[in-house]
């Protein structure tokens, strides 16, 4: 056996990222990107009030309560056509450019008009620069806004249009195909023959593909053959950047899976020091165009599947995805294992299914969701944490365990 250190270091060290593509901003949520992005304007581009009022003198509010002629209103969107004289004053919206003459903005609250709005009482002063946002007070024309490999999240998008980007370079999502094997297995939904289970991981899979920011590719269930499963593998490295199967990796006389990439692909086959998901393939299989397609084989086991996925095949597809060190992982949270988690030692790390809430102490606390079979997908559903028990004893109760949060 060996350590899961080991094993994600070969997935990790094939699992080079994909050649950058420019995609328009509505696309690359998710996304990270692939070259630095400097600001191609300011931010505000002029300047603006940042209230509804008054745009004013400062030395005309120095002292109040005091009444102004009103001259004119300014809309966001309209030009600063109506010039501040010295004793009036100008009505403003939020965004509307600033008025020549005008050194600050009164709101609307510190007014009351007067002779239906021809003229208005200000109750506050207010100085230069008050309640305007002068031009670049948020971003510098040439300013660096995301160094190369940046996470496109939701204010990233605003940042980047704000300043005109439309499109943007960006590391693709992986297309990743997902194939299930097994002689055993049915997906039609009619009645079940004797000896046969329904089809589970390709679909668990595939969800789990979507969640990771890959494009799933459902290559379907395949029979326990070889010709068969090999002509699926070869079409899914045309049009794939990666593959990903369930079943047919142990030591099983129908692990069909093994016998057809061992022919094909250039693979290793690893015994990882985990519970559940102690076999694992991986290996890189030739395309017609010169590609080498990554084929992440994971154990048929459903729980084993889903755990193999989590810990070796997602961190290879995220890094694929262009990023980088932590972020490749889910994020890990140190918590409270209010029950203990216990275990046997057996040379192995067990990644325990785990449900978690966020206590008044501001603690994960988190607690097992029962049994932990490698097919007993029930409870594995019902988690949303992977906790990290070393080899031993287990965790004592109320002791902290680190936790792999699986939302
Ligand atoms: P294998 O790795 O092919 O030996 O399969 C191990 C166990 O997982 C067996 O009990 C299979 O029936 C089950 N299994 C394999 N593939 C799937 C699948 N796609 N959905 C549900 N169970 C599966
Ligand atoms: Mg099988």
């Amino acid at each position: 056996m060996i350590p899961l250190e080991q094993a994600r270091a070969v997935v990790l060290d094939a699992c080079r990222p994909l050649d950058p593509v420019s995609v328009p901003l509505t696309e690359a949520l998710g996304c990270v990107t692939a070259a630095a992005l400097r600001a191609l304007e300011d931010v505000p581009p002029f300047e603006n009030s940042a209230v509804d009022g008054y745009a004013v003198r400062a030395a005309d509010v120095a002292r109040v309560p005091t009444e102004l002629a009103v001259s004119g209103t300014i809309a966001a969107g309209a030009p600063p056509s109506i010039p501040v004289e010295a004793g009036h004053a100008v009505r403003i919206m939020t965004g509307a450019p600033l008025p020549p003459g005008a050194e600050g903005v009164v709101m609307v609250e510190d007014t009351e008009p007067l002779d239906d709005g021809r003229r208005v009482r200000v109750t506050r002063s207010v100085g230069a620069g008050d309640a305007v946002r002068r031009v670049g007070d948020d971003v510098h024309v040439g300013m660096l806004l995301f160094p190369s490999g940046t996470e496109v999240r939701p204010g990233v998008l605003g940042v980047l249009a704000s300043v005109g980007h439309l499109s943007i370079p960006v590391f693709p999502r992986a297309r990743v195909g997902a194939l299930s094997t097994g002689d055993e297995l049915v997906e039609d939904g009619g009645p079940l023959a004797p000896g046969q289970i329904r089809e589970s991981n390709r679909t668990m899979l595939l969800g789990a593909l979507a969640q990771a920011g890959c494009v799933p590719v459902d290559l379907g269930l395949v029979r326990d053959d070889e010709g068969a499963v090999e002509h699926a593998l070869r079409r899914a490295a045309e049009t794939c950047d990666a593959i990903v199967t369930s079943g047919g990796v142990s030591m099983g006389d129908f692990d069909v899976v093994k016998a057809v990439l061992q022919r094909l692909a250039d693979m290793s086959w690893m015994q990882i020091a985990i519970k559940p998901a102690k076999p694992f393939a991986f290996g890189l299989l030739g395309a017609g165009d010169g590609r080498a397609v990554p084929v992440f084989g994971l154990p048929g086991n459903p729980v084993s599947s889903l755990v193999s996925f989590e810990l070796l095949a997602r961190p290879a597809l995220r890094q694929m995805m262009g990023h980088t060190g932590e972020a490749v992982d889910r994020t890990k949270v140190l918590a409270i294992a209010d029950d203990g988690l216990p275990r046997r030692p057996d040379g192995k790390v067990h990644w325990t299914r785990v449900n978690g809430h966020f206590g008044g102490d501001g603690r994960l606390h988190v607690r097992s969701t029962g049994a932990q079979g490698s097919h007993q997908l029930a409870s594995t559903a019902a988690a949303n944490g992977l906790a990290r028990v070393p080899d031993g004893d287990g965790i004592a109760p109320g002791a902290d365990v680190l936790v792999w949060l699986l939302v």
